[in-house]
């Protein structure tokens, strides 16, 4: 895209900053939350987004054992370390540094996502991502994406950007992805360097930094904070003077009710009761 179809489009600006929070979850692993918390409960279609990083192997030793989840999609990204994926279909995975795996939940399924390690740097990013109605009870599905698969774009100032989904410069992502669209980047800038991207409007998106600093129009987001951006056609970042590590995401909001109960993300409360019967039913 060039300088001057850049400057006829609206840029998103910032319109809510949210600093992220500890806590814990699966078997007691330390994790940052940063979507689907006090404040943020979700961004439709975005129902959670955690960041676990520490190379103290007693923060997440003890993982995420056997668990459900029904109506959504879980996205783990790994950057560091290595997490050992089951399920009770007898899928099995082993997700390294670079790895993405978009699990499809659909109707239902129950896995465990246990460190390969014991010690030594975890670190990366579990997305949900909210399914519509029509697709809630759908077969589940893996894609199950090797680091080598996923687009990577050197770009002019030594700009590199990972496309896990959507599309940069006609370069598509890895994923293959429903009615949500979702836009799923990583972005790494050096100092003073800056990354432009179309976003659609009326899309719902947001910018995460995950190291560095970034500005975002007259705003800046440093480390484990989340800009929420507001309308525009397209989003600009420019990284401080530490270089910047972010992620790009944006995605159709449904405008569907959510109902929501721990591992279980549906339209209405009966649906949730429904998804609680059926899982202790042993029907997932
Ligand atoms: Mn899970």
């Amino acid at each position: 895209m060039s300088t001057q179809t850049l400057e006829k489009t609206t840029a998103r600006k910032i319109e809510r900053t949210f600093k992220a929070m500890p806590t814990s979850d699966g078997a007691g692993v330390k994790l940052n939350r940063v979507i689907g918390r006090a404040g943020l409960p979700d961004l439709d279609p975005f129902l959670l987004l955690d960041e676990f990083r520490s190379e103290d192997g007693a923060d997440y030793i003890a993982g995420f054992p056997d668990h459900p989840h029904r109506g959504f999609e879980t996205v783990t990204y790994m950057l560091a370390g290595r997490m050992r994926h089951g399920d009770n279909k007898g899928n099995v995975g082993l997700l390294g540094p670079g790895s993405v795996q978009w699990m499809t939940a659909g109707r239902g399924i129950v896995h465990s996502e246990m460190p390969e390690q014991e010690d030594g740097l975890m670190q990366g990013f579990q997305l949900w991502v909210n399914l519509p109605a029509k697709d809630k009870m759908t077969e589940p599905r893996y894609q199950d994406i090797d680091p080598r698969d996923i687009p990577t774009l050197d770009l002019a100032g030594g700009v590199k950007v990972k496309v896990i989904a959507g599309d940069v410069n006609g370069t598509k992502g890895a994923v293959d992805t429903g009615v949500t669209e979702p836009t799923y980047l990583d972005v790494v800038l050096p100092a003073g360097q800056s990354f432009a991207h179309p976003v659609k409007l009326g899309h719902n998106a947001f910018v995460y930094v995950y190291d560095g600093s970034v500005a975002v129009g007259d705003q800046t987001l440093v480390k484990t904070e989340l800009g929420v951006l507001g309308e525009g056609d397209n989003v600009e970042v420019v990284a401080g003077d530490a270089g910047a590590k972010v992620l790009i995401v944006a995605g159709k909001p449904l405008g569907e009710p959510v109902a929501r109960h721990g591992p279980f993300v549906m339209n209405t409360m009966a649906e949730i009761r429904q998804a609680a019967e059926d899982y202790l039913a042993g029907k997932f």
